[in-house]
């Protein structure tokens, strides 16, 4: 650590403690070369960080967009509140561990899908299609052959009662049907 007040590299600790919350440590130092003395505090950085749009746009982390997003997808299936909440936790925690400044929104989305598809396959599908349609419709459609070929009993189970069910309005894009007015 450099002394602030001539510049040098060779700084020693002479004293080291827990601070009181026990979130940092503060640590005094001396320069071998003036002989100053300064303080210094390290803590964890963990800092959330930027969210970087697909256009370019950035912006904070939006946890409460994100239990929005999941909330519309989980809508009426059977997902405990608790599991949700252990899976934002995950997706923080991973945003946190990154250490990067900015990461971008489509790599959020892909983790939480990789979620949904161990969660639930019908929110994985709701949640694909509004995620997936406002970034490319092919993508979508990509998403959900996926599905089809997982070689899942289950899962090709739980797919069939997707079929009689009507998607919300919000979803523009029908997949499967021609949409050649919507490419991005
Ligand atoms: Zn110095």
């Amino acid at each position: 650590m450099r002394c602030p007040f001539c510049s040098a590299d060779e700084t020693r600790v002479i004293d080291s403690r827990l601070s009181d919350d026990g979130d940092s440590v503060r640590r005094r130092r001396e320069c071998e070369v003036c002989a100053e003395r300064f303080t210094t505090f390290e803590r964890a950085e963990l800092r959330l960080p930027q969210v970087m749009k697909s256009d370019g746009r950035r912006e904070p982390y939006n946890e409460k967009k994100l239990q929005n997003g999941l909330s519309r997808a989980l809508e009426k299936r059977p997902v405990d509140t608790d599991v949700v909440e252990r899976m934002i936790g995950r997706i923080r925690h991973k945003l946190m561990a990154s250490g990067e400044g900015e990461v971008a929104s489509r790599q959020i989305g892909e983790w939480i899908m990789e979620e949904l598809k161990d969660l639930d396959p019908v929110a994985y599908v709701r949640f694909a299609s509004v995620y997936r349609s406002f970034q490319d419709l092919n993508a979508f459609r990509d998403e959900v052959q996926r599905l089809q070929d997982e070689p899942s009993a289950e899962i090709r189970r739980k797919q069939l009662s997707l079929i009689p069910e009507p998607e919300s309005s919000k979803s523009t894009s029908t997949p499967g049907r021609k949409s050649s007015n919507k490419k991005s």
